[in-house]
């Protein structure tokens, strides 16, 4: 086992942050809520025995994107000074995206650079649509322009799907299969959608260094692929651009996805480079991601790119 392993998708939260969001705390199992609070001996202690070296910390689910903008300016400021202050404590094992207030675009620009230039964060956790406005808008701009000036990635968490969807489509199987709406479908469908937005939306062809990750293997992306380019090339003006952009635009993390079908799939559509280790931890266990790593069938070459090469690239550690 080595002990360089890089974890990407790794959360914890914020105490005043936190107490915004009526209820979201109480609905988290009490070992869960135990560990997204404990940034000290708890976690050190379940890092080393997977053999975890750095966790990237980013806030849980939900986070500013559910704030307007007046709250969340100064909100993902407090998050973000405090979350430094953690990294601080650990300097070797731990590292951070920070919290954006993405109702204001350009405040949330701001605090990304400052994030990354005075508090040296990795990039940003952007948590689903913010306030029900999917981040494609032309508003949104100044976020991506900012991310792809300071070559810093920007990861899309998934959030809970849009209420409508919920009631059409999930609502009378959610009393009995709960995740149905969250990680077992709801929450792919919807970060999925995020990211084919994002290339509709012609986000990337205004910011072509921009970097974006998304969790659980690429929420299904990967192995869609080729029917995505295939079919949106029926509109000429477009062509087979989809392929193009998503492969060169985006990396892809094990977040909660420990398939080894599902990792041959995204290796095979986007190659080596554009794999990385994450657990999601601590709704995953770490030993869990790292015992599978040593049983996928690649060179050690190979995966160590995934379990940290790709990482120290990506985030210039
Ligand atoms: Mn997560």
């Amino acid at each position: 086992m080595t002990a360089k392993i890089i974890a990407l998708e790794e959360h914890y939260a914020d105490a005043e942050l936190t107490a915004t969001f009526d209820g979201a705390d109480a609905a988290k199992a009490p070992a869960i809520r135990e560990r997204l609070e404990d940034v000290g001996a708890l976690r050190l202690k379940e890092m080393d025995q997977a053999g975890i070296m750095l966790q990237v910390l980013s806030h849980n689910s939900p986070a500013t994107q559910n704030l307007e903008a007046t709250r969340a300016v100064p909100m993902a400021r407090g998050v973000n000074d405090r979350l430094h202050a953690i990294v601080r404590s650990q300097p070797t094992r731990f590292a951070a995206f920070a919290a954006l207030p993405t109702d204001d675009p350009v405040a949330a620009a701001e605090e990304l650079e400052r994030a990354v230039t005075a508090l040296q964060f990795k990039g940003a956790m952007l948590h689903g649509r913010s306030r029900g406005e999917w981040l494609d808008h032309p508003r949104f701009l100044p976020i991506f322009e900012r991310a792809a000036a300071l070559d810093v990635p920007l990861y899309l968490h998934p959030s809970n799907p849009h209420p409508d969807v919920v009631r059409a489509y999930y609502s009378d199987y959610a009393k009995d299969h709960p995740m149905l709406v969250r990680a077992a479908w709801g929450y792919t469908v919807e970060t999925a959608t995020q990211a084919i937005r994002l290339v509709l939306g012609n986000v990337f062809e205004k910011h072509p260094t921009l970097k974006i990750v998304l969790g659980h293997l690429g929420e299904t992306l990967p192995f869609l692929l080729e029917r995505i380019d295939e079919s949106l090339s029926r509109n000429p003006k477009f062509g087979r651009s989809f392929r193009q952009k998503f492969c060169r635009h985006f990396y892809v993390t094990t977040s909660g996805n420990f398939s080894t079908p599902a990792l041959l799939c995204s290796i095979m559509e986007l190659g080596i480079d554009r794999v990385l280790f994450s657990v999601d931890w601590p709704y995953i266990e770490n030993d869990k991601g790292v015992e599978w790593m040593a049983r996928v069938p690649l060179s050690q070459d190979d995966k160590d790119k995934i379990l940290f090469g790709n990482a120290k690239r990506l985030l210039h550690l």
